[in-house]
């Protein structure tokens, strides 16, 4: 099974892509993850990949796509992915039609004032990154990481203004790709929360169970 995940930051994706892939036994593909691993190595892309960040300028297509390729090609066959963060444009869309089959597209819609709540009221460690939330996932012990004992901070994007204009990216970026899979035939599990505090198992188990009816899994 190959799908792709599209979810507006604060949705939630990257929880329910880790649960899927343990469940399941599918690759994450997350190209977030891929850049930042490539910019701490040396290799020649990286450097290349390193040039453009600096420069705050977009990674070209053509490289990103190039860097995928090259990782699906390494993918254990028949084990299939689920892609996190790619395709971001129809360009990037149809390159991936070349690339791999996608057979399922799950789209995470979360209200915009629920994300708010979420992203406003989070809180990152500085040390090792871990994420809590001060609604319902507090430390122990205030300001401080369970984890590693490190300091939290609030992220500076994480507030309401800010997040409401990365919702409207996130918007305006994904409406034509899902209409684009749509136009292709390609399935879509939409899964809506409706609820700021939603067990992750739940949701889960909602994708789980189209995946079955799809006889993808
Ligand atoms: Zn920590």
């Amino acid at each position: 099974m190959n799908a792709v995940i599209f979810g507006a930051p604060g949705s939630g994706k990257g929880t329910y892509s880790t649960r899927l892939q343990d469940k399941l036994g599918v690759d994450v593909i997350s190209m977030g993850d891929i850049f930042r691993t490539m910019l701490k190595e040396n290799t020649i892309l990286g450097r290349i990949i390193k040039r453009y960040v600096e420069a705050g300028l977009l990674v070209p297509d053509p490289i990103v796509v190039e860097v995928l390729a090259d990782i699906i090609a390494h993918n254990p066959k028949g084990k299939g992915f689920i892609l996190d963060g790619f395709p971001r444009t129809l360009a990037q869309a149809e390159a991936l039609e070349n690339i791999a089959k996608i057979d399922v597209i799950i789209e995470l819609a979360v209200p915009d004032w629920i994300i708010i709540e979420r992203l406003s009221s989070r809180r990152i460690c500085k040390s090792c990154g871990a994420a809590y939330n001060l609604r319902f996932m507090k430390p122990q012990v205030e300001g401080i990481c369970d984890r590693c004992g490190g300091s939290l901070f609030q992220r500076s994007d994480d507030n309401p203004t800010v997040i409401k204009m990365r919702l409207e990216v996130y918007q305006n970026e994904t409406s034509p790709l899902i209409c684009f899979y749509d136009t292709k035939s390609v399935p879509i599990i939409k899964h809506t929360t409706d609820a700021l505090a939603m067990p992750p198992e739940k949701v889960v188990d909602h994708i789980v169970k189209e995946l079955t009816r799809l006889t993808l899994i």
